[in-house]
């Protein structure tokens, strides 16, 4: 059968590698390293960790990430039994020793009789065969540029601008109200796209305190910390001046607090959201390095947001993503170039988690594509297809931004008088997701 290559052993292509290989299909794995570096990178090694050495909760019940880990073990994930293996004592995470981790990942894979690892960078999209790009959020600039040509400047980003993700559920209605600026919008679903948050002067200034003394996270060194308007990090705007905020991403038109109409605000934060069910709401135009921490006191000053949980907080950082909610079918095909898919950090997942498993359902479907027996994608209530669901068709198109794996990401579960129960209705996720994933999985591997 028709040889696959994948591009960029990382942690996605490895995984990607591994499930085509064991699938029956011969694979070429092109890595530049270590002839050609990153920035983050440090060895010839496949499956590198370039920072934290954490695959964060192994608690498969009540967290989403812990699921994800659950249903790349059962589909026998090259990276999950490698990170157990050589995991590392660290309470209910996963944290993994880093070294024989990825020597043992390079290992296999080159002792795998399906696989060849051939050492290069590839600086163009292919014309010809079947591939798979994993090359990650640090693509090297000749093999991103040829992408960009494809897919047009506006669908490949090369840093991401991430503002925090809130729960729906966690926002305080009494405070927050819906309604876009101006009453845009005709369908009542498109006057429900955003919540509004109103600030009183001093709330304002104590806010504007907050942003300049938070924490804040340095760039790289390599990284380049250049920014680009529209895209500043909101304490720098908040340094630029303590009036810029109310008259940028906060400013108060076009926008009546139903809950106190005489009264208008001194300003307003705005929620965008986030995804189609509606469970999660963007904070519009709060891209930022403040450190994590930082980041949960600063932002819970905003009244209706006291008690937000956060399905992902702020972040900029070197990415190389594209823009997978308009250039990627449900197979993560290239819609344009169909023998191409896309797998890993580049498809607009974040972490070393998601990404393999991105390069698993990858690697799975260019196989079963190539051995001409074509698998569905796996369903929405599984971490694999609420993930896959989300980057291919979920997000909002002209907002996406690199997304972590979270149940905001899931259909809700019903659980009669159960919302308030978090860990029945997380354990309600997991368990039919589980059921769900074993189904699919058993429905895949039929033989033809
Ligand atoms: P990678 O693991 O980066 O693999 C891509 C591979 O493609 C690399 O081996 C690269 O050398 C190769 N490649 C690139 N271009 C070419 C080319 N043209 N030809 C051939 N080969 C090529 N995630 C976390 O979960 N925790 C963290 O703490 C964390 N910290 C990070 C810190 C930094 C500075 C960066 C940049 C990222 C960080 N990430 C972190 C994200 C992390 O990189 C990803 O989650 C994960 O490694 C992505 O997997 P991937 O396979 O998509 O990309």
């Amino acid at each position: 059968s028709e040889t696959l290559h994948i591009i960029g052993g990382g942690m996605a292509g490895s995984e990607a590698a591994w499930q085509a290989a064991n699938a029956g299909v011969d694979v070429v794995i092109h890595e530049m390293r270590p002839k050609v570096g990153t920035f983050a990178h440090h060895t010839g090694n496949l499956a590198e960790m370039v920072c934290s050495n954490s695959f964060r909760s192994d608690d498969d019940e009540q967290n989403a990430v812990g699921l994800l880990h659950w249903e790349m073990r059962a589909a026998n994930g090259l990276i999950m039994a490698t990170a157990d293996r050589h995991a590392l004592p660290a309470g209910g995470a996963l944290a993994v020793d880093r070294e024989p981790f990825a020597q043992t990942v390079t290992d296999t894979l080159r002792a795998h009789p399906r696989v060849t690892v051939e050492e290069g960078e590839i600086t163009e999209l292919p014309t010809e065969g079947k591939w798979i790009i994993a090359t990650g959020p640090l693509t090297s600039g000749n093999l991103a540029e040829s992408i960009r040509a494809e897919t047009g400047a506006d669908a490949l980003a090369f840093f991401d601008a991430i503002a925090p993700i809130v729960y729906a559920e966690s926002i305080d209605m009494e405070k927050a109200w819906f309604q876009s600026r101006y009453d845009k919008g005709e369908t009542e679903e498109e006057q429900k796209a955003y919540l509004n948050c109103p600030m009183d002067k001093p709330t304002y200034e104590a806010f504007i305190d907050a942003l300049i003394d938070s924490d804040k996270t340095q760039f790289h060194d390599g990284e380049t910390a250049k920014y680009f308007d529209g895209c500043l990090p909101i304490e720098v705007m908040a340094e630029r001046g303590r009036e810029t905020l109310r008259h940028g991403p906060m400013k108060p038109v076009g926008l009546t607090n139903p809950h106190q109409p005489d009264v208008k605000p001194w300003a307003v934060v705005q929620l965008r959201r986030d995804n189609a069910l509606g469970t999660l709401f963007n904070i519009v135009g709060f891209q930022t390095k403040m450190k994590y921490g930082a980041q949960a006191d600063v932002f819970r000053m905003i009244p209706g947001l006291e008690d937000a949980k956060f399905a992902r907080l702020g972040g900029i950082h070197r990415n190389t993503f594209i823009n997978s909610p308009t250039l990627l079918d449900d197979q993560m095909r290239l819609r344009s170039r169909p023998n191409i898919r896309f797998a890993g950090q580049i498809t607009g997942v974040e972490g070393y988690v998601e990404s393999s498993a991105m390069g698993l359902l990858a690697g799975r479907m260019a196989a079963a594509e190539i051995l001409g027996r074509p698998i569905t994608a796996p369903p929405h209530e599984t971490a694999m297809g609420a993930l896959i669901h989300h980057i291919t068709g979920g997000a909002e198109a002209k907002t996406f931004q690199p997304m972590n794996v979270n149940f905001g990401l899931f259909p809700p579960v019903d659980l009669k008088g159960g919302r308030r129960n978090r860990p029945a209705r997380y354990k309600g996720y997991t368990d039919r997701a589980k059921a769900a994933w074993t189904d699919w999985l058993a429905a895949a591997t039929e033989p033809a």
